[in-house]
């Protein structure tokens, strides 16, 4: 134990040591704060979209062949400017997006059959190349319009979703303009 040179009055008992000690503790803690912290951002910002005011919450897996992931954030980001409509039914029944290159081949979509009924685990393959914002927005809404007829119990039909994602290219060619 060490004391101030100058204090010597024997009723003052701290114990510099211990509480060096525990502040090194402390500021273990911290780091491990800090560090848990920064995986939680680094992971939120490459893998999941969130929109807590429209209770968008999307998981977004992780791309392999194109870094994609920050682009279907964008995506998400730019639908919800270019048509509310299209994001907030996005929202309700998608749960992750996947940028893997599925049935939809490179540069498309695709949505599997037989997924789970509730929308958090509804997942829908978008694998549009990179800075190809629209088309992105164009696949997710497409997807997402398969996703809502498997939910509804309907077959899978092509017609309906191009005609959504038609729909939305001229709105959001319009809305650029
Ligand atoms: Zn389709």
């Amino acid at each position: 134990m060490f004391s101030l040179a100058s204090s010597d009055s024997k009723d003052e008992k701290i114990d510099y040591a211990d509480r060096a000690y525990r502040s090194m503790k402390r500021w273990r803690i911290v780091k491990i704060v800090v560090f848990l912290l920064a995986i939680f951002f680094f992971l939120s910002h490459y893998f999941l979209y969130w929109d807590p005011g429209e209770g968008c919450f999307i998981g977004i897996k992780p791309a392999f062949l194109e870094f994609t992931n920050l682009d279907m954030k964008r995506a998400l980001r730019a639908l919800k400017q270019g048509s509310p409509e299209d994001y907030k039914m996005v929202c309700g029944n998608v749960g992750v997006i996947n940028p893997f290159i599925a049935c939809g081949g490179f540069g498309g979509g695709c949505y599997y059959e037989g997924q789970p009924k509730t929308s958090s685990n509804r997942e829908i393959y978008v694998s549009t190349a990179k800075d190809d914002l629209v088309m992105a927005m164009a696949v997710i809404v497409h997807e997402t319009c398969h996703a809502i007829q498997a939910k509804e119990g309907r077959p899978l039909n092509e017609e309906e979703c191009y005609q959504v994602d038609d729909k939305l290219l001229r709105k959001v060619v319009t809305f650029q303009e």
